[in-house]
């Protein structure tokens, strides 16, 4: 400390006076940067945008299979149950639009997409949030509050539950017929018993199992494994300057409740993104970029940089995705292709032999044949049999107009007839049998049988 003497006899004593402390030069403070994207924002409106096309579907009429009807419901294609190879076929195909993504962009459809995701964390943000408001505007002891805010709680999830459910169960029963049902409070049919089931399961899936459920029970989280390779999409930690500030903020954010700085590789990690944004906002408080990223694969680049073309930067990455997404493109057109050829109604002939042939005492030969039609489509159709290319067969006592309503499916045998010296060989004869509805026309390959010594 600098002092400044004035004297030292009496009157003119030592003073010494010190100088103002000079302030401590303070350290500049960093200047805040951009946190970067919203990732949080991102998944709250993906999941707003997926329950409502998950309200939407089943109620529109858009997806449903239709189990009391045996239909099932696809983007305007009413397809019959028997039309399996059609539905198998669509089902496969989204199954394997799941799996490309995970292939390319890792636990994208967990985080993002999956209804059990979705409504979980909403349960634990509805009770976190009445928690709060409970406490903020309700007097008296803790006690009183938490069981008020935990019956609270009990009963708005009871409510979401049967809600919840009722769309559910809608995407298996008409909505009308459901909502019939529930209003009769049937307990008593399959249906019925379903419905109550399901609104049970969704109650202990809100107010226990929420998550759980996504670490022990779900599939999906351990097929990630086999599924993903070096290109695929993952939250990644790199410290290589020792930056982290041990904040935990990234811990706290995770609704699986992993520390994401131990291994980009952990089973629980839906990739959500949460702990990607809550880094940023820390450290871009103190000038710094955040150390968590989606990078492609464990050694790749981050989303979004590098000098990449279009295709990379969404995640075709390799040869490997390049086909995966031909597959898809091919899966797709074929089924878009099979649908579009559907004919409104379904015409099935069949040949019936539980005899061959039946033959009158005046020596007229008949056959049995089957025909069943299914109608499709939301218009009454008549369906119009025709013989091609045997003379001398007609049919036997058969109205050849067979009138399906929306939704019918007939089943009617007829008999084809063979007057004696109609010119028949003995034995197996071919022939056609069309159908026409409307402008539809399909041609059957069949066969007339006589009695195999005489010829007609
Ligand atoms: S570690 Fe990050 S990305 Fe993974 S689940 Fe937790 S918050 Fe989401
Ligand atoms: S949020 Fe970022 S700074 Fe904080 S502990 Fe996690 S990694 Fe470290």
């Amino acid at each position: 400390m600098s002092a400044t003497e004035q004297g030292s006899e009496p009157g003119n004593e030592l003073v010494v006076i010190a100088d103002k402390p000079q302030p401590k030069p303070k350290a500049a403070r960093p200047t805040p940067i951009d946190p970067g994207f919203h990732y949080h924002r991102l998944r709250k409106t993906v999941h707003v945008i997926c329950v409502i096309i998950f309200f939407l579907l089943p109620l529109t009429n858009l997806m449903r299979i239709d189990i009391p009807r045996q239909r099932v419901f696809f983007f305007g294609y009413e397809l019959l149950i028997s039309e399996f190879s059609i539905i198998f076929f669509s089902m496969m195909f989204l199954m394997f639009v799941v799996a490309a993504m995970a292939v390319m962009w890792g636990r994208v459809y967990c985080g993002y997409l999956c209804p059990q995701m979705i409504f979980s964390e909403a349960s634990i943000a509805l009770e976190g949030r009445l928690q709060r408001t409970v406490n903020k505007y309700v007097k008296g002891d803790g006690t009183k509050r938490t069981v008020l805010s935990r019956a609270l709680f009990y009963l708005i999830s009871g409510a979401a539950a049967v809600v919840l459910s009722f769309v559910f169960i809608a995407y298996f029963v008409e909505p009308r017929d459901l909502l019939h049902r529930l209003l009769s409070l049937d307990i008593k049919t399959a249906g019925g018993i379903a419905g109550a089931a399901t609104t049970l399961l969704t109650l202990i899936d809100f107010l226990f199992v929420r998550l759980t459920f996504c670490t022990t029970v779900c599939p999906y989280g351990y097929l990630q494994g086999m599924l993903t390779d070096g290109h695929t999409l993952l939250v990644h930690y790199r410290d290589d300057s020792h930056e982290c500030i041990e904040c935990m903020k990234c811990m706290r954010v995770c609704h699986m409740g992993i520390d994401i700085r131990h291994s980009p590789y952990q089973i629980e990690c839906v990739g959500c993104g949460e702990c990607i944004e809550a880094c940023n906002v820390v450290l871009a408080k103190l000038g710094e970029p955040g150390l968590i990223h989606y990078v492609w694969g464990e050694q790749g680049e981050r989303l979004g940089t590098g000098d990449k073309t279009w295709f990379q930067k969404i995640g075709l990455r390799d040869a490997k995705r390049v086909v995966l997404m031909l597959v898809l493109l091919f899966y797709a057109i074929g089924l878009f292709t099979a649908l579009s050829m559907r004919h409104s109604v379904l015409v099935q002939i069949s040949p019936v032999r539980a005899t061959l042939y039946r033959q009158d005492k005046d020596g007229t030969v008949y056959n049995t044949f089957r025909l069943k039609a299914a109608n499709r489509s939301h218009q009454q159709q008549t369906v119009v049999l025709g013989i091609v290319g045997l003379a001398g067969i007609h049919f036997s006592s058969f109205e050849n107009a067979v009138v399906v309503s929306p939704g019918q499916t007939v089943d009617r045998d007829f008999e084809i007839a063979a007057s004696p010296g109609s010119g028949l060989i003995a034995g197996v004869n071919h022939f056609s049998l069309s159908s026409r509805v409307g402008n539809e026309r399909e041609s059957f390959d069949e066969t007339f049988i006589t009695p195999f010594k005489d010829s007609q």
